[in-house]
């Protein structure tokens, strides 16, 4: 990493909590908390490549299947905004509270997708999590999701988007359709810094060494890894941070290309680990 990136990294973050779980940093005049849910391991049989042998080498690098659900709190001054919830209510309530973020407070929640460990934070039990937040998700997802007892649960604050719709003027919508019908990334903005909330991009670290490598989680696996190559290459080498829900170390950081034609992902670091 150049001394130039390094230094950069260190102006954004502000400031680390206690816990290595949280991560803040500043985008622009907004407050960006990474919260990670836990951290999880990927069954090696579910991932797939081109090349079975090279694949076999590629999974016995370490932490090849070692991954992480995280969500993403912002904090604009004018709203307090949620992308994702994860996979466990409980958890998601005790991390929110251990930074001081009531549930009640969060006005706005992005849904990426409506796998069950994006949208399960939705729910305590029987009742809405977030009573007084407003749901944006994708036409697309939405239409597929719809009957879920979920979104009957928000029914009156769903707020369904089209493909690159402006949902507030610091979020804009950026279709990636193929892990899901209508998996969405959102990019925030704010005085001209810039975050890409990739969602499931990708699962795994190895996939950084070639996107050509996927897990069966992709609905439609074409279509998901030409967005995926397509998403990675547009991002790489940019001043943009990225947001990723299965990436490790909270997961913010910058995507970089490297010589032998992969990327590597330049994390923020949590300082407590
Ligand atoms: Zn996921």
């Amino acid at each position: 990493m150049c001394k130039f990136f390094s230094v950069l990294m260190m102006l954004f973050i502000t400031s680390c909590l206690f816990a290595a779980d949280v991560l803040n940093m500043k985008l622009g005049k907004f407050d960006v908390t990474a919260i990670n849910i836990q951290s999880m391991e990927h069954n090696k049989k579910l991932f797939r490549y081109k090349d079975s042998k090279a694949l076999e080498n590629f999974l016995n690098q370490q932490d090849s299947a070692s991954s992480a659900i995280n969500v993403f709190y912002v904090d604009t001054g004018d709203h307090k905004i949620l992308f994702d919830t994860g996979i466990n209510a409980k958890e998601l309530a005790e991390k929110l509270k251990n930074i001081k973020i009531a549930p009640e407070n969060i006005d706005i929640i992005c849904i990426t997708h409506t796998h069950y460990d994006h949208i399960t934070g939705l729910v305590d039990g029987y009742n809405k999590m977030f009573p007084n937040a407003v749901i944006y998700i994708s036409k697309e997802e939405f239409k597929a999701s719809e009957s879920s007892d979920i979104f009957k649960l928000y029914k009156d604050k769903i707020k369904t988007f089209d493909k690159n719709e402006q949902i507030l003027p610091y979020i804009k919508t950026i279709p990636a359709f193929g892990h899901t019908v209508g998996h969405t990334m959102f990019e925030i903005t704010s005085d001209g810094q810039t975050m890409l909330v990739w969602g499931d991009i990708l699962h795994a670290p190895i996939q950084f060494q070639d996107p050509e490598i996927f897990l069966t989680y992709d609905t439609d696996p074409i279509q998901a890894l030409s967005v995926r190559k397509k998403v990675m290459q547009n991002y790489a080498d940019s001043d943009k941070y990225i947001a990723g829900a299965h990436l490790l170390n909270c997961g913010i950081g910058k995507l970089q290309k490297n010589k032998s034609g992969g990327y590597k992902f330049i994390f923020l670091k949590t300082d407590n680990k």
